[in-house]
């Protein structure tokens, strides 16, 4: 198979692995690929998608071998949904959103329950979803109002969720919440966040309907309305207080995923691109001809370059359980959305009136380009992270060797 972009990463990945890349490319060219405008013809859950990746084992690769997943690598992961990205975005979501709305249960969920739950996960015989966002806490998770109250045999549980993947579609919630406690003022600082699961048919819980979107079609979402809910605390995951950590330990992994998403579908829109550019003739000859356009090839094509290599980085810096890995992620993160929606304008404006229309794929690449900016911390949240480890940071560092170590930079 030739193609446009190399496999500069194969060297990192095992022969097992690497039969994982090949499998899932397969699957891309010969069913995923053909029949994603369909998929995301109307916003409603894209079944067939699911149960394909599904059965071929994709959705469980985010999930402990012990408990029937194939508990892959990052590096693996980050491969398969940029593949993935490459063709369709409701499949690459359907594979980092299995792995969000369950990091929280593998991770902090008794092993009784992990048994109950994981293997049918695995197999997407169920589904879970990941709800933290409310109507006033998005990029603020401290604006947090939903409520879990303790009560003797485990918490009841009222709030609001908004902007839920897969919420209509799912058996069970992550809910995070504030934990209150009787004894407690009802300070926000004395209501330390838990993580909850709740089936999605528990009295009190409503699923509103599927709200339109501009993208990513085939993975529909919902607000939740959460009135008294009664939890046993079987299904409380981790310790009160460990909600914000296991959020975070779910959100670092969807980060990579996000970007490898985002690079899948520039990459994508290269190939599209520049096939159209080879294929269409202007001013006497073939529109890659003219420099202008090779010129805005070579930097789409350069910068992603450079995002994949941040982005296989990132990923490495996380299997080896780097405490750094979660910037390297939010880098990675903050780059390839950026570029992948950089790219897929650039991209459809190579394909002149042709890529604006409804038939041909850039036109569903641009609108699904941008919800990679906003979900699991937008660009400006990234940022925001990013720069602020680099002055903590840079106060622990040593000094340039052009300074003086003895002097105030501001003294000299
Ligand atoms: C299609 C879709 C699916 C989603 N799926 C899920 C899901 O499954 N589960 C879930 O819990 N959530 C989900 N979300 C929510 C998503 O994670 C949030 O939309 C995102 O975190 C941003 O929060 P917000 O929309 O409230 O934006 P806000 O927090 O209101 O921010 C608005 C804008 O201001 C910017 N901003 C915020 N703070 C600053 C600052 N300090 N400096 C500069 N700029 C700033 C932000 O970057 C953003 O651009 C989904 C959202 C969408 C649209």
């Amino acid at each position: 198979m030739s193609r446009l972009f190399q496999d500069h990463y194969n060297d990192a990945l095992s022969q097992d692995e690497q039969q994982w890349l090949h499998r899932v490319r397969e699957l891309c060219v010969d069913t995923i690929g053909p029949g994603a405008a369909e998929t995301a013809r109307n916003d409603t859950f894209a079944w067939n998608t699911f149960r394909l990746l599904a059965d071929a084992g994709i959705l469980a690769t985010a999930f402990p071998r012990q408990y029937g997943g194939s508990d892959a690598r990052q590096q693996l992961r980050i491969r398969l949904i940029e593949e993935l990205g490459r063709v369709c975005s409701a499949a690459a979501s359907m594979v980092t959103g299995a792995d969000l709305s369950a990091r929280a249960i593998v991770a902090g969920a008794s092993g009784e329950v992990k048994q109950e739950l994981i293997p049918s996960l695995c197999t997407g015989r169920i589904q879970a979803a990941f709800a933290l966002t409310e109507p006033g806490a998005g990029s603020d998770v401290r604006g947090l109002q939903s409520v879990a109250v303790a009560t003797n045999s485990g918490y009841v549980v009222s709030g609001r969720k908004k902007f839920i993947t897969r919420a209509s579609t799912s058996d069970w919630l992550v809910v995070v919440a504030r934990c209150r406690r009787t004894a407690t003022s009802g300070q926000k600082d004395e209501e330390p966040l838990v993580a909850l699961l709740i089936p999605c048919n528990a009295p009190g819980v409503r699923i509103g309907p599927e709200t339109g979107k501009l993208g990513w079609y085939g993975v529909p979402i919902s607000e939740i309305e959460l009135d008294q809910v009664s939890v046993a605390e079987r299904w409380r995951l981790g310790a009160e207080g460990e909600g914000f950590s296991l959020a975070q330990d779910a959100l670092v992994r969807a980060r990579l995923g996000h970007a490898s998403m985002a690079l899948g579908r520039a990459i994508g829109a290269v190939e599209i691109a520049a096939t159209y550019c080879n294929d269409r003739e202007v001013f006497g000859k073939r529109l890659g001809s003219h420099q202008g356009v090779q010129w805005m090839l070579a930097d789409m094509v350069t910068q992603i370059e450079a995002s994949r290599a941040l982005l296989a980085n990132a990923a490495a810096a996380y299997d080896r359980g780097d405490p750094q890995s979660h910037i390297q992620a939010s880098m990675a993160k903050l780059h390839a959305t950026d570029l992948g929606m950089r790219v897929v304008t650039d991209a459809l404006q190579l394909t002149g009136g042709r890529g604006y229309l409804q038939d041909f794929p850039l036109e569903r690449f641009f609108r699904d380009a941008k919800l990679n900016q906003i979900g699991e911390g937008s660009s400006e949240v990234h940022k925001t992270v990013i720069g602020r480890d680099v002055v903590r940071r840079a106060r622990e560092s040593d000094r340039h060797p052009c300074l003086d170590a003895n002097r105030l930079a501001t003294d000299w």
